[in-house]
């Protein structure tokens, strides 16, 4: 079910973001030299509980952090009465 973003750190923007998304793969190093032993062929998604380990950036300033900042944002700021759209 989605829900609604705010930013926490310029508390204007709901609605202009980038979602980012972590991709890993395997690789084996040499202890010493640095050299690279093994690198996995594929790139796989990052995943936390099977989902997708999602951040945000908000487009207005630049903040980026997990989805979950940008819900509890939103929450608390509903929370403190405040609207969609209303500006401080
Ligand atoms: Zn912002």
């Amino acid at each position: 079910m989605p829900e609604p973003y705010l930013c926490p750190v310029c508390r204007d923007n709901r609605t202009e973001f980038l979602q980012i998304y972590k991709l890993a793969r395997e690789i084996r190093k040499d202890a010493e030299t640095g050299a690279l032993l093994y690198v996995a062929d594929e790139w796989e998604t990052v995943t936390r509980d099977r989902r997708l380990d999602l951040e945000v950036r908000c487009r207005l300033c630049g903040h980026t952090a997990p989805e979950a900042d940008f819900t509890r944002a939103f929450r608390r700021d509903l929370a403190q009465g405040r609207r969609p759209g209303r500006r401080a």
